[in-house]
């Protein structure tokens, strides 16, 4: 995010914990948050993560990954790369959704499940994807997630698909958010690892030549960072410079 919005260092000490990262797919969080959660993990903070969908709809024709094996792999893919990232799968939770068709599960109905799985270490802070981010099912998420979560939790979006998709209308604008900005740093090669820990989005699922894989320049673009979060100005904070 690199709009007219205040642009500010984000320093990890200050973030109120439980930190809870939500994913609607299964590399969400390693594309947009990786170097993040790796600070938040070696600084002992309490770091969750909650997986909306499935994942099984990246590659629907392949016959070597029918849907149940790809959601199956997927899910493991997730929390290896998170166990990298310093996250146990003890603080892991999946809800297991419909992936490509998040729009059509009841708001309410998204917003009770997450509710459910934030009830045992209710978050200090949420890391969601930006609320414009083009993808349907990170645009769906949104609100039923923000919803379920306690109205005191700061809420940082990141941004996944924002600068490779997103029209001008999808940035945040100037009134509208702070853009905190976190370096990659040193977490540099195990941001790289979380994400390469996808091997089924990374060509891995041969069979399927209209399924998805993330391109090159992309995980180049995220690995190298800065990631950026976007705190709306809704939270009270002067957002102008
Ligand atoms: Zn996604």
């Amino acid at each position: 995010m690199n709009t007219a919005a205040r642009t500010s260092p984000l320093d990890p000490r200050r973030l109120a914990g439980p930190v809870w990262v939500v994913s609607p797919h299964p590399d969400d969080e390693a594309l947009g948050c990786g170097a993040l959660i790796a600070a938040l993990g070696s600084l002992g903070r309490e770091v969750h993560a909650l997986l909306l969908t499935d994942g099984g709809f990246s590659h629907p024709h392949s016959r070597l990954f029918p849907r149940d094996r790809l959601a199956r792999t997927r899910l493991a893919e997730w929390r290896t790369g998170l166990a990298l990232l310093g996250v146990p799968a003890t603080r892991t939770h999946a809800l297991g959704l419909p992936d490509g068709a998040l729009a059509g599960v009841a708001p309410a109905e998204l917003q009770r499940r997450v509710a459910r799985a934030f009830v045992a270490a209710p978050p200090g802070t949420l890391l969601l994807p930006w609320r414009r981010d083009p993808h349907p099912d990170h645009r769906a998420a949104w609100e039923p997630v923000t919803a379920a979560a306690p109205p005191a939790a700061r809420q940082l979006e990141y941004a996944v698909w924002l600068p490779e998709r997103g029209e001008a209308v999808d940035w945040p604008a100037a009134d509208e958010a702070r853009i905190w900005t976190f370096a990659v740093g040193a977490a540099r090669g195990l941001k790289a690892r979380a994400i390469a820990a996808h091997v089924t989005q990374l060509g891995g699922v041969s069979d399927d030549p209209d399924g998805f894989t993330l391109a090159p320049e992309m995980v180049k673009r995220a690995v190298a960072g800065p990631e950026r979060y976007a705190e709306a100005a809704a939270a009270g904070l002067e957002v102008r410079a």
